[in-house]
């Protein structure tokens, strides 16, 4: 991948691009009310029957002599690549190729004046019908992320919100997809206005430059040192101040597993922490956050992410009536996580207290929305990758980003 070429290309424009793709066929889809009822017709099943869904980018791996010594005495490694990769890849590049078309989607209804609560609906169903969700076989992974200026992260509308999109926001999308529990977790940054293309484009670099030193054996401090010395190296200039960007120290990248958003080894925005190495056959979601604030995300607000912690000790919850809505969510969910939105559209309208049990008995995490200083602002880059025997993929790669 040409990082220069990537960052060359104006955000504004692909935006529009890929607005007007969908909005091609339907010429009066300016009022969203009419996009909702205008359904499209098209899954990822019917665009795809051959399930030849398109592979990610692909950045083979430098091999030194030794390696390449090993690979080329290695008569597995071909066999490897085609059979242990084959459902895997074929999971992840469904996940992956829906989450290119329901950003695409979202992209259509996210302008200044939006309901943010309308989009998260809108989008989240259209991501459904498209996916063809089928229990905890294929759906939504997470809720759909909308973070606005300082807020970094795990902000969605909760029922009710009446937050509405302003021409001067900094707008973090990142949402999940999965097929059979492959995780696509992948996000990007929306701003209106021209003024924050360099905050936008510190994040995707570090991301980029990130991915570029992912590979099997890679080193995590490396790559956190050099997410850092990237987005260190940007400042911006915002109504006459000038501001030197920072990562948000405390949010990083991280390995995944089936069915777990956060399966262990985390990848620092810095030279901090232990310096594992990454290991063949892993996803890894690979995020950056670039910040005008302090680089550190607290608490903020209203939470609306849960998620059940996997292994956790069920036998602590005796309650009846918290047993059942713990076996509830396990039905529904599983270890992805899910929001207040999505209990609501179950029919669980007052959950709180139910809520408030299970995480006491600490069989149920809470993420609450994680943002810098006020008045600060944000940006987020991510993609999921997978480390190949020869090469990286990223899976979640697009031509917007
Ligand atoms: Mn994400
Ligand atoms: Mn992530």
């Amino acid at each position: 991948m040409n990082q220069k070429q990537q960052n060359s290309t104006p955000k504004k424009s692909q935006q529009n691009n890929s607005i007007s793709q969908t909005l091609s066929e339907n010429e009066n889809s300016n009022e969203t009310q009419k996009e909702q009822t205008l359904k499209p017709k098209e899954t990822i099943n019917t665009l795809f029957p051959e399930e030849n869904f398109p592979e990610g980018k692909t950045i083979q791996y430098v091999l030194t002599k030794t390696e390449e010594k090993r690979s080329s005495n290695d008569i597995d490694l071909e066999q490897k690549e085609t059979q242990f990769f084959e459902e895997k890849l074929k999971n992840l590049r469904k996940a992956a190729e829906v989450h290119r078309q329901v950003r695409k989607f979202a992209n259509t209804l996210i302008k200044p004046g939006s309901k943010l609560l309308d989009i998260c609906d809108q989008v989240e169903d259209y991501a459904r019908f498209f996916i063809e969700e089928d229990g905890l076989k294929a759906g939504l992974a997470f809720p759909f992320g909308c973070s606005i200026n300082n807020i970094a992260a795990h902000y969605t509308s909760n029922p009710g919100d009446e937050t509405i999109l302003e021409e001067s926001d900094v707008l973090k999308i990142d949402f999940g997809t999965h097929v059979n529990g492959y995780i696509i977790d992948s996000a990007y940054t929306i701003a209106f206005n021209p003024k924050y293309d360099t905050l936008l484009n510190a994040s995707k670099e570090a991301t980029y430059s990130a991915i570029k030193l992912s590979g099997i054996d890679s080193r995590l401090l490396e790559i956190g040192d050099e997410i850092e010395e990237i987005i260190t190296s940007y400042e911006i200039e915002l109504d006459n101040k000038v501001y030197p960007l920072t990562p948000i120290f405390n949010l990083c990248g991280h390995s995944l597993d089936q069915y777990l958003i956060h399966s262990g080894t985390s990848i620092l925005p810095c030279n901090y922490g232990p310096n594992l190495k990454m290991e063949e056959g892993k996803m890894y979601a690979i995020e950056t956050f670039a910040s005008t604030g302090k680089g550190f995300a607290k608490k903020k607000g209203e939470c609306s992410h849960y998620m059940l912690k996997p292994n956790a000790k069920k036998f602590l919850v005796t309650r009846k009536s918290s047993k059942a809505f713990l076996q509830f969510l396990e039905n529904e969910f599983g270890t992805l996580a899910f929001c207040n939105r999505w209990l609501k559209r179950l029919g669980r309208n007052e959950t709180k207290k139910d809520l408030k049990r299970l995480s006491r008995s600490g069989v149920l995490g809470k993420f609450p929305p994680l943002g810098d200083i006020k008045g600060s602002y944000v940006s987020q880059h991510e993609h999921t990758i997978i480390l190949r025997p020869k090469c990286t993929e990223i899976l979640s790669w697009g031509e917007d980003y």
